[in-house]
């Protein structure tokens, strides 16, 4: 794929409560760019996106490392691996070509060695939604059946976006595949959060919208004078920030405006970063207002 232009990105090292937080690229991917965009018009997005001949544009499949004592918390698992394993010889062959999946670049694994952690070390996985580019690393076949990745950890998931993944809908059947959850379930070691819940680990609160799929959780991270918010599919991209930039792939648009909105207007009381799961370019980024809308400050990576 083309490498665009990359706006200017500042270092940054961030630390909320007791916690360490650190991006985990898990890989380079590609997605339609027309459907990244929604109604945005590809002569306005294609500047910063350049897209390759098949329209499809770079996007990363990014976790989040939170790292405290004792515990080791990450958010969304990317793609994954182990395709024709997990998806069957038909779709599993042409999976890693249809969406353009770099396998020789950091992974999810590798990302994690790069501070000192095995898949066992890690305590807590917590999932935003079972989209196969957010749960696809959730479960493994590295030993021969598919089990979760991480042996030790539980994982958190809103209950009605396993419903809806158990039953989708026709336009987001090739999204969920029961490969990146059934394991989850019959290994018992998913735990049901239902709605918004604060501090359901300490410093760690979700936030749902139905905007995007249902069931969707935006991960917030505080403490008294800094957080961050891990917006999954709700802004996936640091040019998603401005309020009709949406997707095409969301289910409900009106819907994903008004919740972004209320999601940036968060960040007017206290040191907020919003950490973008897809952007090629950067971790995070913080924001200003603009008229009635938001506009990026600064874009960061993380150390
Ligand atoms: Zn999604």
């Amino acid at each position: 794929m083309t490498s665009p232009k990359t706006p200017e990105v500042v270092k940054k090292q961030l630390n909320i409560g007791p916690y360490e937080v650190h991006a985990i690229p898990t890989g380079i991917f590609g997605l339609d760019g027309g459907s990244m965009f929604g109604t945005v018009p590809k002569v306005l997005w294609e500047k910063t996106n350049p897209p390759d001949e098949k329209n499809r544009i770079a996007m990363e499949a990014r976790a989040l490392l939170i790292k405290s004592n004792g515990r080791n918390i990450l958010i969304d698992t990317g793609n994954g691996s182990d395709f024709v394993a997990k998806y069957g010889e038909k779709l599993g062959s042409k999976f890693a070509e249809m969406y353009a999946v770099d396998e020789n670049g950091p992974n999810l694994i590798s990302s994690l060695k790069s501070h000192g952690l095995n898949p066992g070390d890690i305590t807590d996985v917590i999932l935003t939604h079972l989209h196969f580019d957010h749960a696809g690393g959730a479960t493994s076949a590295a030993s021969g059946k598919i089990a979760p990745t991480f042996p030790n950890a539980r994982y958190y998931l809103q209950k009605s976006n396993l419903e809806t993944a158990k039953n989708p809908n026709v336009r987001e059947k090739a999204s969920y595949f029961q490969a990146n959850f059934q394991p989850l379930i019959d290994a018992g070691v998913l735990t049901y959060i239902d709605g918004n819940t604060k501090n359901f680990l300490p410093h760690i609160s979700v936030i749902v919208s139905n905007g995007h799929t249902q069931g969707h959780q935006v991960v917030h991270v505080e403490d008294g004078q800094k957080q961050l918010f891990y917006c999954g599919d709700v802004i996936p991209t640091s040019s998603h920030i401005r309020s009709a930039w949406i997707m095409g792939y969301d289910l409900n648009p009106l819907e994903i405006i008004r919740e972004k909105g209320e999601l940036l207007k968060l960040s007017q009381s206290k040191e907020t970063y919003f950490f973008f799961e897809h952007d090629p370019y950067c971790d995070m980024a913080n924001v200003e207002k603009l008229n009635d809308d938001y506009k990026v400050k600064e874009r960061f990576f993380l150390t």
